[in-house]
């Protein structure tokens, strides 16, 4: 299964729903309408610590529950979002919901497990976040260090300069800071240096079909020894079998995330990931 063949992607959907509504605005009204009607969901996926197997924390995914068309993927959404600021209030959102969330998990089974959360580019350059995470926090009485904020590559590229100081700030907190899709977009490399990181995720589409292909195993093989030595975390996304848990597992990653382990579900649905 290739990345193209997950699910339609953003560009597949966007021209057919835009000429449904017409316009973009129409589009994101509808959001902004779903958002007020609890339409929007949050699910979440586990990962693993390949060294225990035990589950350590958490993705919250976005859903958006449509009376008529059904569930619909971030994919579909979350670039019209990101074209209006209506993405700043659903990533607070997703944000204030998901840190309950973790909270609530801490509390019933008594370990520190952690909550991964995906930031959008105007998400991240938005002066009110520093703060606002802060409150979140503290409003939780949630340790800094169980939440994740996961960014992209092209995330860090729009204006790398402010990137870097919000990320600092950020990291001042104590919370962590995650490059997601690590390999897909440009200037890895010297993003690695440049910006304080504490994990890379692995693009699923580098781990797919690990075993059989060389390239993905190569490049794989190479992303874990270079983090590492940077004093980075791994994690694996898109697992979906066993020999490919196996090869992340001989290769020293150090957590995974994907089908094999669990979808993302309901918060509800995760309790029994979560061994009291
Ligand atoms: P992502 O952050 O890279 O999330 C991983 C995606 O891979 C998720 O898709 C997840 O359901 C899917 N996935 C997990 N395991 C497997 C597997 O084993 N095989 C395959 N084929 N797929 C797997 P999803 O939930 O559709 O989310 C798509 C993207 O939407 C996310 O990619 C993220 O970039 C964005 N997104 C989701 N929620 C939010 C959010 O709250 N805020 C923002 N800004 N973006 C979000
Ligand atoms: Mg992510
Ligand atoms: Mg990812
Ligand atoms: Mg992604």
């Amino acid at each position: 299964q290739s990345k193209q063949q997950v699910g339609p992607s953003a560009e597949f959907y966007l021209p057919t729903m835009r000429s449904q509504c017409s316009q973009t605005l129409t589009m994101a009204a509808r959001l902004r309408h779903a958002l007020d009607k609890n339409e929007l969901r949050l699910y979440y996926q586990p990962h693993i610590d390949l060294q225990t197997s035990q589950v350590v924390g958490a993705e919250a995914l976005l859903r958006w529950h449509h009376p008529e068309w059904g569930v619909l993927s971030p994919n579909v959404f979350i670039p019209i979002a990101e074209e209006t600021d209506l993405i700043l209030d659903i990533g607070e959102w997703v944000l204030r919901t998901s840190c309950l969330q973790v909270k609530r998990w801490q509390q019933t089974c008594g370990r520190p497990l952690q909550m991964l959360v995906n930031l959008s580019p105007r998400q991240l350059i938005q002066p009110a976040l520093p703060p606002m995470l802060h409150e979140i926090l503290s409003g939780n009485a949630l340790e800094p260090n169980s939440l994740v904020l996961e960014l992209t590559e092209s995330t860090l590229m729009q204006d790398p300069d402010l990137a870097l100081k919000v990320m600092h700030q950020i990291k001042a907190t104590g919370i962590r800071l995650s490059i997601d899709d690590f390999g897909t977009g440009y200037s890895s490399l010297s993003y690695l240096q440049r910006f304080p990181l504490d994990i890379l995720k692995i693009d699923r589409g580098f781990i797919h079909e690990i075993n059989r292909q060389p390239t993905n195993a190569a490049i794989t093989t190479a992303i874990i020894q270079m983090g590492h030595k940077l004093g980075l975390s791994l994690i694996g996304e898109g697992v979906e079998t066993l020999a490919e848990r196996k090869f992340l597992l001989d290769h020293q990653c150090d957590g995974i995330q994907g089908y094999l382990i669990s979808p993302p579900l309901p918060a509800a649905e995760l309790l029994k990931y979560f061994p009291e």
